[in-house]
């Protein structure tokens, strides 16, 4: 499974160990923290968490994710 990251676009390969997965991973190549979801080798979200984050900026991403939680 492929996803691409949200910071540079580097295709991060998965193995099947992420199939059914909800956690971090971190990408190879810039180092910025993804936080995926996965059911059955499907993709079912990617947001980027960033540690360094300006306080509003992460109230922004913090409406975008209720708001995909109102989707799911
Ligand atoms: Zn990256």
């Amino acid at each position: 499974m492929k996803i691409n990251c949200l910071g540079c676009g580097f295709k991060l390969d998965l193995d099947e160990a992420y199939d059914d997965y909800d956690g971090p991973v971190k990408c190879f190549a810039c180092e910025a923290i993804l936080e995926i979801r996965t059911e059955q080798g499907y993709i079912k979200a990617v947001q980027q968490e960033n540690a360094v984050m300006h306080p509003s900026a992460a109230r922004v991403l913090e409406r975008g994710r209720n708001r995909a939680k109102e989707v799911a």
